[in-house]
This record gives C-alpha cells, structure tokens and sequence, in this order.
C-alpha cells in the first residue's frame, strides 16, 4: 500500500464525513448562502475529522464552482491544488509539535497581505491549546481584527486549555466519537474500495480498537494489509492487534465471578502465550466490564450494539454481582492497563488486577491466622504483610524503605541466647526483608506481595503462593530465594532457608494443640511457637498433659 488508507480516502465532500452531520450540515449551509465565519472552533476526541472537515471548508470558501451549493467541486484547479497539498493559501500551523510563538508571529505578519491564488487565506491551528501564553495573546489580536481574507480554523482534543477569550471570537463545534456500527460502515466501504478480504468478526476487532476515532481505524485496517488478494482472518487480526479473543475476555470475567483464580491466571497466561499484549488485554476485559456494568444498570435499555450471543452472556455475567464490585474491576484493570510493566513478567500487573478482586476467602482457609498473643517486644510495628501498593511505594521511595528498616531494630527479634526461628519472628521481619530485597532487585517485591509466610519447619520458612505459577515464578527467579533467606538470616539472627509451596496444598506439620496448656503454662509459655520451635530443634517432643 503507496498511500495511507485514511489519507488515501479522505473524504472530498462534506457528506461524506461520517458521524458529523450536525457539523457538516451547518458548514454546508453556511456556504450555500455565502456566509461563512471568519474563525472557528472544532473541539473533539482525535481521529474524529477535525482537520478533514477544516480542508473541506478551506476547499469550498475557495472552490471555483459557480453554484456555491456544490463547493467543494473538487475539480477547480483550486480544489485540486488544496487536494494535493500544493495551495499556498491554506496555511497549517501544528502547535503540538513548538509552542507557537514564531508561528504565530509569521502569521501575524504576512496576514495582511492577499491571497496570493485564492480567495481567502486559510488557516488551520491544530493542537490549539498547546500554543504558549505569548501566542494565543498574538492570535487573539488577530481574532480581534482579522482582515476580511482571513479564515480561521482552530482544533483541539482539549477544549478546557482554550482561553475563553479565543471561545468567544470563534463558532464552535463539537466533534463527537464514532460509534461502532459507523466505524464498521465506513472501513466495509474502504474494504470494497481496494477490494479487500476481510472476515466479519475480523473488521469488528478492527473498528473496536479505533475506539470510536476512525482514523485509528483506518490506521489498524493498514497494518493488516499485505498483499491484494489475502484474506484478513480474526486470528491474523488478533495476532497483528495484538488483542485477545472476546471469548478469553469472556472467559476471564467468569472465573472473577466464580472466584476461581486458577481459572483467571489460566485464561490470562493463555492469551499472552497467544500473542496479547498484556495492556491491550487489560483495556479489552476494561472495555468488556464497562459493558456489563451499563446492562446492568439499564438493561435492554443500555445504548449498546453487541452480538446476540454475547449480549446475553454479559446480562448473566451482569446478574453475578454488584454494581460496587463491577466498578471496583473495571478500576483494578484499568489500572493495568495503564501501567507499564517490567520487561521480566509483563504479565504482572493484570494478574495482580485479577487477583486483588477474588474474595480472601478460598486461600484464608491455610493461611495462619495473626497470632492470639500480641508480640512482646514491640506494639508499634505492623504485624500485617504489606500489600502490593505499599510494597510498590516503598520500592518507588527507597528512603522511605530504609527509614522503615531503620526503625526495626533486627535486635528485636534475636532471640537472647540461642537463636530460634518462630513465624512470629519472621513476620515481624517480613518488611524489613521485603524492603532490603527491594534494594537488590526491584522486581521481587511486588512477587512477594503475593506470598505470606505461613510457617517455620526448622529452619525452613514456607512461603505460601495462592497460585502455583505465581510459585513456579519464584522459583524460576535463580536468586530470589537466596536473595530472601540471606537477609531474613541477617534480621532474624539465625541461618534459615526458604520453601515455597502452594498455599491451599500446604499441610502445617501437626501442631500439638489438643491438650490446653494450663494457665500456669501459659504464664511461662508465652510465645507457643518458640517454644515448639526449640523443642523441635532440640529433637525433642512437647508432652501435652
Ligand atoms: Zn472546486
């Protein structure tokens, strides 16, 4: 393909400006009975045809056709000389790409003078609101007195970076998004055009990763074509995209709703093992989740076009839940999806989206429950393990990390004479741990994150995993476990080593609570598990009376 899809088929007419017509009718009529303005605004989402609409109306104040209701004729010479970039009164000024002032200036100056083919001199701002504070009070001179052969045409994505003085000298129109079924329209049409081979389910991928921007459409329909003649299958299309299938989406929002996390990693490591790219997979299920939640809330009502067959998937999906969780999903994936990840496990911030929504309850179950008696040593310190967002806030703010080790003297936890590892020990450590490993590498925190302590075996420590691949992605990290032994050693003051095991197959060694320990017992007795712990190093046994 010589020639960009979307510039190869922009439209030469207003009518043919899909999506717009409140828009396009208004300009139509303007020209029609010869009364254009001098300057408008044309606010709006990208890719909506803000600038194809300015060069159409650049094309009709200066088309040569007798009848004005046919301007533009596209074929005067100055329609022509505007289609093919050469018309030296349509003037482009791109204020993202400077702030302006120079522009600004240039124009201010050469303003004055005539057109030099044309009837009216064009200018066309895009990006209007990046100008800087110096320019847009150099334009609004202009605006204010512009000579009668000056057009304006301004564009912004942005209409709030507007100064209201501009609004106020200029007509504005709204630019809307485009919806699905107008998207698919207008790609079918190109699709005839170059005689291409699409499949249906295909060009509804397609149109739906424009996001209602057409030419982000037209741009994703130009990477799939190779050569004439092939056939654009939903499997090259999702390959191409980058996209997973609806059904994997699908499928990922019913193990959220059955809480079966298995399921969800499953269906995410499939997609990613076929090609998704973990941020576009994460705005899908957002995209997805958004759609449940607005069955939910108006029912047959909900302004959506959806396959039958997924339609009443999403109904059932909608029927699971609450609005508050639906809400709180959508949020935790659209957290993903705008979080870039690290090259190792890019998959990371989806699973741990998914994650943060399954219920506490099918893992609780193994996990220790924090110990009845309160740690002797220290009531400041937090006995909870941190979650992923704090563990994250303390990588990003190694002060804060260190400050927080500083304030945990390893002391605290060293036993007096000989030293014993008890889970109470290893807990009150943990983030001190997590904190320092953090120092060495920053990606195993947010691993961690996904683990508890859940026992002490001697001198093991086991590590409970909820998921057996987040297990197998410790494990598979060569150092980690080394990396987390080493410094529970050195805060502990003893030699330990690490086991990592999935939480829920994770059986604790029998735990001799059968018999209560009398009153007198627990008087001396007050760490349980130290004491167990000894007696188990001492190859000894606790006799339970
Ligand atoms: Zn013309």
């Amino acid at each position: 393909m010589s020639q960009a899809l979307y510039r190869k088929w922009r439209p030469a007419r207003f009518d043919a400006v899909i999506g717009q017509e409140h828009v396009t009718r208004t300009l139509r009529n303007a020209i029609a009975s010869g009364r254009s303005g001098h300057a408008y605004l044309f606010c709006g989402p990208r890719g909506t045809g803000k600038t194809t609409t300015a060069r159409l109306l650049a094309k009709a104040v200066n088309c040569l056709h007798e009848e004005l209701a046919e301007r533009p004729c596209n074929q005067c010479a100055n329609c022509g000389a505007i289609a093919e970039g050469r018309f030296l009164d349509l003037i482009e000024i791109d204020a993202a790409s400077n702030t302006g002032v120079d522009d600004i200036r240039n124009l201010r100056e050469k303003i004055n003078f005539s057109p030099s083919e044309g009837r009216f001199k064009v200018y066309i701002i895009d990006e209007v609101h990046m100008l800087s504070t110096a320019a847009f009070n150099a334009l609004l001179k202009t605006l204010e007195e512009p000579p009668p052969h000056a057009k304006f045409v301004l564009a912004t994505t942005e209409e709030h970076k507007v100064p209201l003085t501009i609004k106020s000298r200029c007509q504005q129109f709204n630019f809307r998004l485009l919806t699905l079924p107008e998207i698919i329209d207008r790609l079918r049409w190109i699709i005839e055009q170059e005689q291409l081979s699409v499949e249906p389910q295909a060009l509804e991928l397609i149109a739906r990763q424009g996001s209602g921007s057409i030419r982000d459409a037209e741009s994703l329909l130009d990477q799939l074509v190779t050569t004439p003649g092939d056939i654009i299958s939903l499997e090259r299309a999702q390959m191409v995209l980058g996209t997973a299938s609806n059904e994997a989406v699908s499928a990922l929002v019913d193990a959220w709703l059955a809480a079966d996390g298995a399921a969800g990693l499953r269906v995410i490591h499939d997609a990613l093992a076929s090609g998704a790219d973990v941020r576009q997979l994460a705005r899908q299920v957002v995209d997805y989740l958004r759609n449940v939640l607005l069955l939910q809330a108006a029912g047959d009502e909900a302004p959506l076009t959806l396959p039958d067959g997924e339609r009443e998937r999403m109904v059932l999906q909608s029927r699971q839940t609450s609005r508050e969780a639906l809400v709180d999903a959508v949020k935790a994936f659209n957290s993903a999806a705008l979080t870039t990840s690290s090259s190792w496990q890019p998959q990371l911030p989806l699973e741990l989206a998914f994650i943060s929504l399954l219920p506490d309850e099918p893992g609780a179950r193994a996990i220790p429950t924090r110990p009845s008696t309160p740690p002797e040593t220290s009531a400041t310190e937090p006995e909870s393990k941190p979650t992923a967002a704090e563990t994250l806030q303390s990588i990003r703010d190694p002060q804060t990390a260190l400050a927080q080790e500083a304030e945990t003297p390893s002391a605290q936890a060293a036993p007096e004479s000989r030293p014993t590892i008890t889970l109470q020990a290893v807990r009150r450590q943990w983030d001190a741990m997590v904190a320092r490993v953090g120092q060495k590498d920053r990606n195993l925190p947010p691993l961690l994150a996904m683990c508890k302590p859940l026992g002490v075996e001697g001198s093991a420590i086991i590590l409970g995993f909820e998921y057996g691949m987040l297990k197998d992605k410790f494990e598979d990290r060569g150092e980690a476990r080394e990396l987390v032994a080493s410094n529970m050693s050195d805060l502990l003051g003893a030699k330990c080593i690490v086991r990592s095991v999935v939480t829920a197959q994770y059986t604790p060694p029998p735990e001799p609570q059968a018999g209560k320990p009398t009153p007198e017992q627990l008087d001396t007795l007050v760490d349980r598990e130290a004491f167990y712990a000894l007696a188990e190093e001492l190859g000894g046994q606790v006799r339970e009376s």
